[in-house]
């Protein structure tokens, strides 16, 4: 070890009052978190010269993970100031004071929880949050694989199908033993795989109007990785309905488009299509490339995440459509509309149940 670095437990033997703690990191990333008594100078502001660093104590320094906080230290020695570089940074500091992330998942999600946006509130909201898949498929699968990495808490997963040789060019959260077994039993063992972590709640059955309610009145985000026009109808009413914020997604081809709704914020699909559209083509009858399905999947992640830290700009009231055979992507600003069936001033769909017909649909196989 450097000389002049100072291991966390030896650091907190230390008398407080006899110490000057300098934190070098940026002002978000102090604002999210910080040692106690610690004294903000982000490392490209960060003036020595000032009289209030009092040489009478030690100085020590630390950033996130204790190697630029290396080289202030080097200066402040040049200055004849006895400082220390803080072994680890902050990072270190918050694997031995943490009670609701355990050592091994600080560990785990070090690389993001040094991130301004994330930090250690940032890391604890993803490990309080509930996220609902509809779909452990195209969209599904890459979605959920990198939730279950980031710490989401708990992950709920519907889906009543059974792994087909044909699903595997595309959903990778199926491996090829499982063919012939559940999709959500695959699933489940693969996010436990990812991360131990994660609580994984099963549902083996398909997202119906009866129990569309139900199931997603216990989750924070849904995610909209559904195969088929009904079935995303179906979670868009249930979602304005139940209050509850959800990402679609769609991709076709080559092609995908992705938004996100929060309640009372942004457009829902009716306000686009109101009805659900009768001349879409069968789920069989059109192709699809693995990679856009895994692109598009991760904006939905994405979404979800930066909606549980509340970091970023949502897509809300906008729509991110992608052209991936040239890489042409757009972002299309639609708005609420007042006399949307279901998000409107006086909404005709109420009550998922009342009106299930509409959501009858062919189950498919792909
Ligand atoms: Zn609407």
């Amino acid at each position: 070890m450097n000389k002049y670095e100072i291991t966390i437990d030896r650091f907190k033997k230390l008398n407080y009052e006899n110490v000057l703690l300098i934190d070098i990191r940026d002002k978000i990333s102090y604002s999210h978190g910080f040692i106690p008594n610690a004294v903000s100078m982000p490392e490209n502001e960060t003036d020595f010269s000032r009289s209030d660093t009092d040489k009478n104590k030690i100085v020590v320094v630390y950033c996130a993970i204790g190697e630029k906080s290396k080289r202030i230290v080097e200066i402040l020695r040049g200055k004849n100031i006895t400082a220390y570089n803080l072994k680890g940074g902050f990072a270190a500091w918050l694997i031995s004071n943490d009670n609701i992330l355990s050592k091994e998942e600080l560990q785990r999600y070090s690389r993001q929880i040094i991130l301004p946006q994330i930090g250690k509130l940032g890391q604890e909201n993803l490990k309080k949050a509930k996220v609902l898949i509809v779909g452990a498929g195209g969209l599904g699968s890459p979605c959920t694989l990198y939730l279950a990495a980031a710490g989401i808490g708990t992950i709920g997963i519907i889906d009543g199908d059974n792994v087909d040789i044909s699903n595997l060019h595309r959903q990778i959260l199926h491996d090829t033993d499982f063919e012939g077994q559940k999709k959500v039993l695959s699933a489940k063992q693969r996010i436990n795989a990812v991360n131990p972590f994660v609580s994984v709640i099963t549902y083996d059955e398909y997202i119906l109007p009866e129990n569309i309610g139900s199931i997603i009145k216990d989750y924070d985000f849904i995610i909209d990785g559904a195969d088929n026009v009904e079935t995303k109808f179906l979670i868009n009413d249930a979602c304005v309905i139940e209050k509850k914020p959800f990402s679609y997604a769609g991709v076709v081809g080559f092609e995908g488009q992705v938004t996100t709704y929060v309640p009372k914020k942004g457009f829902c699909l009716r306000c686009v299509f109101e009805d659900i559209p009768k001349d879409v083509q069968s789920c069989s009858s059109f192709g699809i490339i693995g990679a856009m399905a895994g692109i598009i999947g991760s904006i939905q992640d994405l979404e979800a995440i930066k909606y549980i830290i509340s970091a970023g700009e949502l897509l809300t009231e906008r729509m991110y459509i992608l052209d991936g055979l040239t890489m042409q992507g757009r972002t299309v600003e639609l708005k609420s509309q007042k006399i949307c069936k279901v998000c409107g001033e006086n909404p005709t769909i109420k009550n998922m149940k009342e009106n299930k017909e509409m959501y009858i649909r062919t189950v498919c196989k792909v």
